[in-house]
C-alpha cells in the first residue's frame, strides 16, 4: 500500500458540485489501495475577493491580518471536503496548515516553511483516514498564521509530498497537463508526455501559471514525482521528474511569454566600478525585481544601463532612481513600456548549439525586432514589442516543431 498526496486547485473545488466530485477522485485513489493526504486551494476565486474585500476596508492592510484573512479561503474547503468524504462513507479529517504541523519562517504573505510535523497527520492515516490539509497556509514558531505567496498551495502539497515520503503527488487542475505553449493563445500547443524539473521551474518562472515556481524547486530538491492533470478529464497528465526522455529528440520543450514588461535605461553612469553594485542593492531594498540586465561602456568612459522590470514596478524605479541621482552619478533615464517577454525553453540547448541563433533567425524573418536578450543553460529569453507576442511565440512554436507533436489525451 502506497501513500499518494493529491492537490486540488481552486477552479476544481469552486462550487458544491465539484467537491463532491472531488471526492470522488480521492475515493478511486483510495480505491488502488493507496492512503490519501488531500490538499486544497480556497473555493473558485475566493482569496480574490478576499483581497478585494480588505482593500475596501484599508487600503493598506497590515500583512500579518492578510494572512488571518487570506488562510480562511482554504479552510472553507477543507471542512467542505471532508464533509463530501463523509457523506460518502469515508472517514475523513480536515486540518489548518498549523494544525497539520507546518512551520514556516516569520514572513506574512510569502512565506517559505521550514519544517513539516507529521505526526498528527501520520496518526490519522494510521486509523485509515484521508486527511485533507490546508494548502498555502503555515504557522511561525510563535504561533502566527502565515501564507507562502499566491499559488502557493502547489507547495504545501509538494512539501508534505515529501515529508510523508509519498509514492507521488498528483496535482489536479483546470487543465490536462503542462502544454508546450499556453492553449488559450495557440491552437497548436501540445500536452507533453513528460518535463524535467530544470525545464519546468524555468517554464515556471517564465510565467507558465500551472505550477508554483516554489514547488518546482521543492520537488527537485526532494525529487518528488509531480504528475500534472484534469481534476475533470481521465486523460493521462504530464509528469515532472530529473531525467526525461527526449520526446521525439526535441531540442525546445516549451515556449513562455509574459506581457506587462517595462525596460528602463540608465544613461551616462560615471563610476564603472560601483554604479551596477549600488543601483541594483538600492532597487532590491525596494523590492523591485530586476529581470534582465544588459550593460555597456560609452566611448567616453561612462556607463549605459538597462534592465527589465514589470510594468507596474516602473513609478517606483523612476522614483527611486531619481531620489538616489547624487550618489548614483548618471545623466538621464527613459523607459519603454508595452513590451513582453517570449522565451524558449529545453535541456536541448545544453547539447546543441545555435538555438538561440535559429530563434533570433525566425523572429527576424517576421521583423520582430529584439530588444533585450538573456540565456541560461536552458533558456533564452527575448524582450520584443507586446503587440508581436502572439505572433511570435506562434512562430517560434512551429519553427522549433512543438507543432508537430502528437496530441495526447
Ligand atoms: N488560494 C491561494 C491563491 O489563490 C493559494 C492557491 O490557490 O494555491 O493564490
Ligand atoms: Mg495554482
Amino acid at each position: 500500500m502506497g501513500l499518494v498526496v493529491q492537490k486540488f486547485g481552486g477552479t476544481s473545488v469552486g462550487s458544491a458540485e465539484r467537491i463532491l466530485h472531488v471526492a470522488e477522485r480521492v475515493i478511486e485513489e483510495r480505491n488502488r489501495g493507496n492512503d490519501v493526504v488531500v490538499v486544497v486551494s480556497a473555493m473558485g476565486k475566493t482569496t480574490d475577493s478576499l483581497v478585494t474585500l480588505a482593500s475596501e476596508i484599508n487600503p493598506k492592510p497590515s500583512k500579518r491580518e492578510m494572512d488571518v484573512l487570506l488562510s480562511t479561503g482554504e479552510q472553507i474547503t477543507i471542512s467542505l471536503l471532508s464533509m463530501a468524504l463523509q457523506a460518502k462513507g469515508v472517514d475523513a479529517i480536515s486540518y489548518t496548515g498549523w494544525q497539520a504541523g507546518i512551520e514556516t519562517e516569520d514572513v506574512h504573505g510569502n512565506a517559505r516553511i521550514v519544517k513539516i510535523q507529521t505526526e498528527k497527520v501520520q496518526e490519522q492515516l494510521q486509523q485509515g483516514k484521508v486527511v485533507v490539509v490546508a494548502g498555502f497556509q503555515g504557522v511561525t514558531d510563535t504561533g502566527d498564521i502565515t501564507t507562502l505567496g499566491r499559488g502557493g498551495s502547489d507547495t504545501t502539497a509538494v512539501a508534505i509530498a515529501a515529508a510523508l515520503k509519498a509514492d507521488k503527488c498528483d496535482i489536479y487542475t483546470d487543465v490536462t497537463g503542462v502544454f508546450t505553449t499556453d492553449p488559450r493563445f495557440v491552437k497548436s500547443a501540445r500536452k507533453l508526455l513528460a518535463i524535467s524539473y530544470d525545464e519546468m521551474l524555468e517554464l515556471a518562472n517564465l510565467g507558465a501559471g500551472v505550477l508554483h515556481p516554489r514547488a518546482v524547486e521543492y520537488a527537485k530538491n526532494y525529487q518528488v514525482p509531480l504528475v500534472v492533470r484534469s481534476s475533470m478529464e481521465q486523460e493521462e497528465g504530464t509528469i515532472i521528474e530529473e531525467e526525461v526522455s527526449m520526446e521525439q529528440n526535441l531540442v525546445v520543450r516549451g515556449v513562455a511569454f509574459e506581457d506587462n514588461i517595462t525596460s528602463v535605461t540608465v544613461f551616462g553612469l560615471r563610476n564603472p566600478l560601483t554604479s551596477l553594485s549600488t543601483i541594483f542593492t538600492t532597487l532590491a531594498s525596494h523590492h523591485i525585481n530586476v529581470d534582465i540586465i544588459i550593460q555597456s561602456l560609452t566611448n567616453d568612459q561612462l556607463t549605459n544601463l538597462s534592465f527589465s522590470i514589470k510594468d507596474s514596478d516602473l513609478e517606483e524605479t523612476l522614483n527611486v532612481l531619481e531620489e538616489n541621482k547624487a550618489e548614483l552619478g548618471y545623466d538621464k533615464v527613459t523607459s519603454e513600456q508595452g513590451l513582453a517577454k517570449v522565451s524558449i525553453v529545453g535541456s536541448g540547448m545544453i547539447s546543441n548549439p545555435g538555438v538561440a541563433a535559429d530563434m533570433f533567425k525566425v523572429l527576424s524573418q517576421e521583423k520582430i525586432i529584439i530588444k533585450m536578450v538573456s540565456t541560461s543553460e536552458i533558456k533564452v529569453s527575448t524582450v520584443i514589442e507586446k503587440e508581436k507576442m502572439v505572433k511570435a511565440v506562434e512562430i517560434l512554436h512551429d519553427a522549433f516543431e512543438l507543432s508537430k507533436l502528437p496530441v495526447h489525451v
